[in-house]
């Protein structure tokens, strides 16, 4: 019997990155599963890949639009019991750092900025997470949020309110496990470090550009330790296991951070002690 066999779920943010890549193995391993984003080209593209791996079409359900408006919070949460009649897992996925209108950075980064920011990545996760209760209060579910090392407590000075974002979420990660778990749910949290998805292209980088940089990351010990930037399927099989009641019944309100080691170094690291030494 495969893992998730006889479970539904939902991956916001699925139309492409970690949250494709987790929507396509959550499909292989059994689950069935509604999609979701703005891009309906790309939305079509999960599909097509995740039936291309041998799940019919009758495990896809497909929700196109912004995870911000509240009819589509809840068409995801009403399609997705209509459709497959419960809902075991949630994955709050959808998010990422949004550039400011006029290209600030850091304290000069606009109010209209960090309310369409938190919107995103914050407020969206309270509701979803509100409208999904009652429905994983019966099955004894879980929720897994996707934050990021970003949430400190080293600071990220250039993406301001991105990092206030998912600083909050981690709160939130923690506060609602609590509360939750007394009605059974589970909740816990994914913390990736730089990981190659379409994230530098929705942030409108040039390919060379982020390329580039991926490359000073993957080549300084000082960036990633580890020496090479994940996948997205690194992070869907972390998501995966949290997910995974058998694996992990009790991990609550964790933080599981997959960096490569980015966060064990610091600009001290930098300095090489034995060169010192002679
Ligand atoms: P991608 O840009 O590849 O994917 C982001 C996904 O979120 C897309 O499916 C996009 O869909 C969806 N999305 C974004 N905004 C909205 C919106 N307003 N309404 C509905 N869907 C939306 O990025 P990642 O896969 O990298 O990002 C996934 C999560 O991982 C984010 O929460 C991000 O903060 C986090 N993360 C990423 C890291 C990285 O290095 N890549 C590191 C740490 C955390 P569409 O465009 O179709 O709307």
């Amino acid at each position: 019997m495969k893992r998730f066999e006889d479970k539904v779920a939902i991956v916001t943010g699925s139309s492409n990155g970690i949250g494709r890549a987790t929507a396509i193995l959550f499909a292989q391993e059994g689950a069935k599963i509604t999609i979701t984003g703005r891009n309906s080209q790309r939305l079509e593209e999960a599909k097509q890949e995740i039936q291309k791996s041998g799940v019919p079409e009758a495990h896809v359900n497909v929700v196109v639009g912004d995870i911000t408006s509240n009819s589509v919070q809840e068409e995801l949460i009403q399609s997705t019991v209509d459709k497959f009649a419960r809902i075991d897992i949630l994955v709050n996925n959808a998010g990422g750092a949004i550039l400011d209108k006029m290209g600030n950075l850091g304290v000069n980064q606009s109010l209209d900025n960090f309310d369409e920011t938190l919107n995103l990545n914050m407020k969206s996760v309270i509701v979803m997470t509100q409208k999904a209760v009652p429905h994983l209060e019966k099955t004894k579910g879980d929720i897994v949020n996707v934050s990021s090392i970003a949430s400190g407590p080293r600071s990220v000075p250039d993406f301001n309110n991105y990092s206030l974002s998912k600083a909050a979420l981690d709160q939130y990660t923690r506060n609602s496990a609590i509360n939750l778990i007394e009605k059974g749910i589970r909740v816990n949290s994914v913390n990736p470090g730089v990981v190659v998805t379409g994230a530098s292209e929705a942030l409108g980088l040039p390919k060379e550009i982020s390329e580039k940089y991926l490359n000073v990351l993957r080549n300084s010990k000082h960036c990633v330790p580890a020496r090479f930037v994940a996948k997205a399927e690194q992070i869907a099989q972390a998501i995966a296991f949290l997910a995974d009641r058998n694996m992990s019944s009790y991990i609550i309100g964790h933080q599981l951070v997959i960096d490569g080691g980015t966060t064990l170094v610091t600009g001290m690291n930098a300095t090489n002690f034995a060169e010192l030494m002679n």
